[in-house]
């Protein structure tokens, strides 16, 4: 049938999930998106590229499709991105390699951090100088993998020959895990941002030769604790501390709109009461008010006990 072959979006037809021009695509009925924002079943093409699967003939976009009955999966294309398990291996080496500064770590401190919670999460001080050798290291030991890491990339040499660095301001690297504790990714909190530029930003090296962008993922911070109570915030700093500090387990989501990504994992161990905590200034922003009531009735729905904080 027509609608199985898959044509990949464009710049006139644009991917309705993530609204770019390029790399998903769609058949008709369903859409694969690559990018991952927000909910959506998520797959592994041939390649080990991820993607997310939302149905989109009915006139709107089902984030959670069932029924799906593909007769053709969608084209493996190249992801660009290495699995969570090779990002986990190189990311460990690289934060291995760096260290923490004082200025870094008194700033934690000041957060409310111990010195046993940094050393445990693993905070990192992303620097200006010394980066193609420790790239070159690790190039050393996982060959081309590292040019499928979001961070790393080839820069040209006044000889004209690429060699290996990693992209990013300099600032306080956060390391990003997945549900199992496996880092896929960081966030660099900017020491000095630009005016007009987020203090935050993810470890990325996406548009750059050889490189890639990082996912768009949640974060669950490293914990030991009971999980009958859990607390969605945004921001992956305050989600270690809100853990840290309230021994509640606060996960982070990449955005506010992004609040479907979550449900898998909360369906899996079904707390008994899930707290939404996002800034008072959220209220003031009807599009984000809007998300947080979408979800709040999303989680109420599944008998999550949902409620706002
Ligand atoms: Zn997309």
């Amino acid at each position: 049938m027509a609608y199985s072959q898959w044509r990949d979006v464009t710049k006139r037809n644009p991917c309705p999930i993530c609204g770019k021009p390029d790399w998903c695509s769609t058949n008709g009925i369903f859409v694969c998106c690559r990018r991952g924002d927000g909910g959506g079943i998520e797959r592994q093409d041939k390649s080990g590229g991820t993607y997310w699967l939302y149905r989109v003939d009915a006139g709107g976009i089902d984030y959670n499709p069932n029924n799906i009955e593909i007769s053709e999966p969608p084209p493996s294309k190249d992801s660009k991105r290495a699995t969570p398990d090779v990002l986990h291996k190189v990311y460990s080496d690289f934060k291995g390699m760096l260290s923490l500064s004082q200025s870094h770590k008194e700033n934690l401190l000041q957060r409310g951090l111990s010195e046993s919670e940094i050393t445990l999460r693993e905070y990192k001080t992303l620097p200006l100088m010394g980066r193609s050798r420790i790239a070159r290291e690790l190039g050393r030991r996982y060959g081309n993998d590292i040019c499928h890491v979001p961070g790393f990339y080839l820069k040209e040499g006044n000889n004209g020959k690429s060699y290996p660095t990693f992209a990013g301001r300099p600032g306080i690297l956060i390391p990003v895990r997945n549900f199992d504790g496996k880092i896929v990714g960081f966030k660099i909190r900017i020491d000095k941002p630009e005016e007009g530029e987020p203090k935050y930003t993810w470890f990325s090296s996406n548009g750059r030769p050889g490189g890639t962008g990082a996912v768009n993922s949640l974060h669950f911070p490293l914990f030991d604790g009971p999980e009958n109570v859990i607390r969605i915030t945004e921001g992956e700093l305050k989600a270690d501390i809100s853990t840290a500090l309230s021994g509640i387990w606060t996960w982070s989501l990449p955005g506010v709109n992004s609040w479907r990504l979550a449900l898998p994992v909360l369906k899996e161990i079904k707390p008994e009461k899930v707290l939404v905590s996002f800034d008072a200034d959220c209220w003031q922003n009807r599009n984000v008010a809007n998300h947080l009531v979408a979800f709040i009735e999303e989680l109420q729905s599944r008998q999550l006990g949902g409620e706002s904080e």
